[in-house]
């Protein structure tokens, strides 16, 4: 016969392990060093909902893309956070080059690195720069234009319901789409920007300078130390910008709709972020495939508010599976907003040409008549979209 020490023994062990899990799952997260991430508010998360606190209230009528839809109509939806990965960029054109299998790191062998990931890690960079900057110039966002996903959130944006867009990207395009730095949480960090490597002296450069030294085959250095310059994205071995953290606390709490695109929730802390809002808050995922869904010991725990769009219990989770760009026209199209977004893309669009035309054709002028290389020019015309 079990006794209640038993049980309680057994529970514990049972929560042990989980905790380890869990533990171990943040130690392992790429970019987070241990006690980085806020612990206690995990803890006390984790006790409150294993000790039963975590029946929500049923907000959507029902669980689809309608259901979504009406919720947002009905007005009482005022804070919406976007939680956004490579998948909304993929039709942009830009390959998802931090993952293993896309074919990127395969391409990795004549830069001849001890192994493929060193290419993104803080030590071997600071070490060896080059084929960091290498890969950078072969795979720089050149005229890449934001998709159809990304003028949607900027939708939000323009009509006020746009909480904050957090994003794995690192390549600016809703920067382009029109949001601003204070509408965005870059959690990987951006090309946007770039800072010298020195503790002491971390000064700030814009893209346009990294870009010229990208193109000129310049390993950029600082104009006051001379030591490296890096753009702020997030290395291996980094931690996530502190205002991921900041941010996190102050926006979640308050959410009434969470839209996930484009990402597997594979990399934490990021992933995490989905049982940050509130019990009753729907959750929106637009994917190729369910994700986010929690583990049975994980489950068993209620630990990570996992996604649940199926079982009996299931109460505020839609998944529209499909490309991100045919999930927002659809809500869209059921938000009335149709049309309005159509035409935003297409403006833009042609705005993003007429200016991509203007330059190159500057630039022709320019290059005509003097000896500028094939490679400068092809570096202003880099320049056009994100300057
Ligand atoms: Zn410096």
């Amino acid at each position: 016969m079990l006794t209640n020490r038993d049980s309680f023994a057994a529970g514990q062990m049972v929560a042990n392990s989980a905790l380890t899990r869990i533990y171990s799952r943040f130690r392992r997260s790429r970019a987070t060093a241990p006690g980085q991430f806020p612990r206690m508010d995990l803890l006390r998360n984790l006790f409150s909902r294993t000790l039963g606190f975590s029946s929500g209230e049923k907000i959507l009528d029902e669980l689809s893309l309608e259901g979504v839809a009406q919720y947002i109509k009905s007005g009482k939806c005022k804070n919406i956070i976007c939680m956004v990965g490579a998948g909304i960029s993929t039709s942009a054109g830009i390959p998802d080059f931090r993952s293993p299998g896309t074919g990127l790191y395969a391409n990795l062998q004549k830069y001849n690195l001890p192994y493929p990931e060193a290419i993104f890690q803080i030590d071997y960079f600071k070490q060896h720069p080059e084929p960091f900057f290498a890969l950078a110039r072969e795979l720089y966002p050149g005229q890449f234009k934001p998709t159809v996903c990304h003028y949607f959130i900027r939708m939000l944006k323009d009509k006020g319901l746009l909480r904050r867009c957090y994003s794995q990207n690192i390549d600016t395009l809703e920067r382009v789409a029109g949001l601003a730095t204070e509408d965005l949480v870059e959690a990987h960090g951006t090309f946007y920007t770039s800072h010298c490597v020195r503790f002491l002296c971390r000064k700030e450069y814009n893209l346009d300078w990294m870009k010229e030294k990208i193109f000129s085959d310049e390993i950029p250095k600082c104009d006051s130390c001379s030591s490296l310059v890096k753009p702020d994205i997030v290395f291996f071995g980094e931690n996530l910008p502190a205002r991921f953290f900041t941010s996190m606390k102050k926006d979640f709490p308050l959410c009434d709709l969470l839209i996930i695109m484009g990402t597997s929730l594979q990399v934490q802390p990021f992933a995490s972020l989905v049982s940050r809002v509130p019990k009753s808050t729907p959750r929106l995922l637009i994917n190729m495939e369910k994700t986010g869904e929690s583990d049975f010991v994980a489950g068993l725990l209620g630990f990570g508010g996992g996604m649940d769009f199926d079982s009996d219990k299931a109460y505020r989770d839609v998944a529209q599976l499909g490309t991100c760009d045919e999930g927002c026209l659809a809500l869209a199209d059921l938000l009335g907003w149709k049309e309005e977004l159509q035409e935003l893309v297409k403006t833009e669009h042609d705005l993003i040409d007429s200016k991509d035309k203007k330059e190159k054709a500057e630039a022709d002028k320019t290059a005509s008549g003097t000896e500028a290389n094939t490679e400068n020019k092809a570096s202003v015309r880099m320049a056009t979209v994100y300057s």
